[in-house]
C-alpha cells in the first residue's frame, strides 16, 4: 500500500497523546515479514499504552496493540507463504515495537503462529493475548498436578478478558469453577460461561488472617494485590496459584505460612515472552476447547476508532470479556 492508517501513541510536552496518522510502509519497524492486519484486540496492557499511562510504550511515537491477527503479504524466510493466516500475540508488539493498532505491521516471522485449522483471524483476536495467557495459566495449574477431582477452583477478576477465558477453559476442562467479580449483576454471563459459584470481589478474604479455611485447589488470579494474597491464603494444601495480572494492584502483602505450612505454590505467568513450542500447543488446544461459537458471549467487535474510548473503559473495569477490534476487515 502507499499509504495506511495507524492508531499513534505521541509524546508532547503535555503528556502522551493517542492520535489517528497515515503511515507509509517506510515507517513500519525492521523485521522479515509483513502482515495485512484483518484484526486486533484490546487487552488491559493496551488501555494503559492508549491512554497515556507510563510503563508500556518503551519509545513514542509508537502504535500500540499487543495482538495481531491477519494474513501474510511477504516473508524473507519463506517460512509462509502470501496469504496465509496467522496471529501474533506478545513479544513485545505493541511496546517496543509498532504493534496491532495498524493496517499493516513488519514483524518477525518466528513470532508468528498460524491461525490454528478451523479457525480465523476474529477467533484469534477474540481469544487474543487475554485467553492464550488464560490458557497458559490452565496448564500450568494442570502440570502441577491440579485435575478436576482435587476439588474447586477459583477465578478472580471473573469478567475481564483473562478471568472470562478461564473460566471457559478450566470449565471445558471438567474444574468446578468459582468466579470471583465486582460485577455480580454479571453472574448470568458467568454462569454460561460454565462458572458453578459467582461470589463477590469483597466475599474474598483479603488477608484478615495468613491462612484461611482450605478452599481453592487451583486459583488464576488476574488482579493482585490483596485479593491474590486471599486468594493464597484459602489455597488447599498442595495447591496451586497461578498469577497473572495487577489489575487490583501490584503489591502482594502475604507471608510465607501458605508456601511453608501447606506446600502452597506460586506459578508465575508471563504471555510476553512464551516460547514457541509451548504457543502453538496452547493455541491448538484454545482451538479444540474455544471454538468460535463459545466465545460468542465473551466477544464485542469493534472498529480501530473506538479504541481511544475503549482503553478508559476497560481500564475503569467496565469492559466485559474481549474485545476484538476490527482493523481492515475483509
Ligand atoms: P480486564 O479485561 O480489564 O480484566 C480485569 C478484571 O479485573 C476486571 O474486569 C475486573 O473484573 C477486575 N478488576 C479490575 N479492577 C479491579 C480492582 N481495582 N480490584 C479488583 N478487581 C479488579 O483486563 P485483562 O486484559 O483481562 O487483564 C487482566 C490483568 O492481567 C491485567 O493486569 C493485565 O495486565 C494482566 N495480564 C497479564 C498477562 C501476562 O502475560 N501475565 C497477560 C494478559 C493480561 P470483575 O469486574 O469481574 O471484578
Amino acid at each position: 500500500p502507499e499509504t495506511f492508517r495507524a492508531l499513534r501513541a505521541v509524546k508532547e510536552d503535555a503528556g502522551v497523546r493517542a492520535e489517528f496518522q497515515s503511515l507509509t510502509p517506510a515507517d513500519l519497524p525492521p523485521g522479515d515479514t509483513v502482515v495485512r492486519v484483518t484484526h486486533s484486540s484490546l487487552n488491559y496492557k493496551d488501555g494503559l499504552a492508549v491512554a497515556g499511562r507510563p510503563g508500556v510504550l518503551k519509545s513514542y511515537p509508537m502504535t500500540p496493540g499487543i495482538d495481531l491477527a491477519g494474513e501474510v503479504v511477504s516473508d524473507e524466510t519463506g517460512t509462509y507463504a502470501p496469504g496465509q493466516g496467522v496471529l501474533l500475540t506478545g513479544w513485545g508488539i505493541g511496546e517496543r515495537q509498532d504493534g496491532g493498532y495498524a493496517e499493516y505491521a513488519r514483524v518477525r516471522s518466528e513470532w508468528l503462529v498460524l491461525l490454528p485449522s478451523g479457525t480465523d483471524a476474529g477467533w484469534a483476536m477474540s481469544v487474543g493475548t487475554a485467553g492464550f495467557t488464560a490458557m497458559l495459566a490452565v496448564l500450568a495449574l494442570e502440570e502441577h498436578g491440579v485435575t478436576p477431582d482435587r476439588g474447586e477452583v477459583l477465578v478472580t477478576g471473573a469478567a475481564g478478558g483473562v478471568g472470562s477465558m478461564a473460566v471457559a477453559l478450566l470449565a471445558a476442562a471438567g474444574f468446578t469453577v468459582t468466579a470471583s467479580t465486582g460485577r455480580t449483576q454479571e453472574e448470568g454471563y458467568l454462569r454460561s460461561l460454565g462458572a458453578a459459584n459467582v461470589i463477590g470481589r469483597d466475599e474474598l478474604p483479603a488477608l484478615r488472617r495468613p491462612l484461611e479455611k482450605e478452599r481453592w485447589a487451583g486459583v488464576v488470579d488476574s488482579v493482585g494485590g490483596e485479593t491474590l494474597a486471599g486468594a493464597i491464603a484459602g489455597t488447599r494444601t498442595h495447591g496451586a496459584v497461578a498469577a497473572c495480572g495487577l489489575a487490583g494492584g501490584g503489591a502482594l502483602p502475604t507471608t510465607v505460612f501458605p508456601f511453608i505450612l501447606r506446600g502452597v505454590s506460586l506459578l508465575g505467568i508471563d504471555s510476553v515472552t512464551c516460547p514457541t513450542p509451548r504457543r502453538r500447543a496452547a493455541w491448538e488446544r484454545l482451538a479444540r476447547d474455544l471454538p468460535a461459537d463459545r466465545l460468542a458471549d465473551v466477544t464485542q467487535v469493534r472498529p480501530l476508532s473506538d479504541v481511544p474510548a475503549l482503553a478508559e473503559q476497560i481500564l475503569a473495569g467496565q469492559v466485559r470479556g474481549r474485545t476484538v477490534i476490527a482493523v481492515a476487515p475483509g
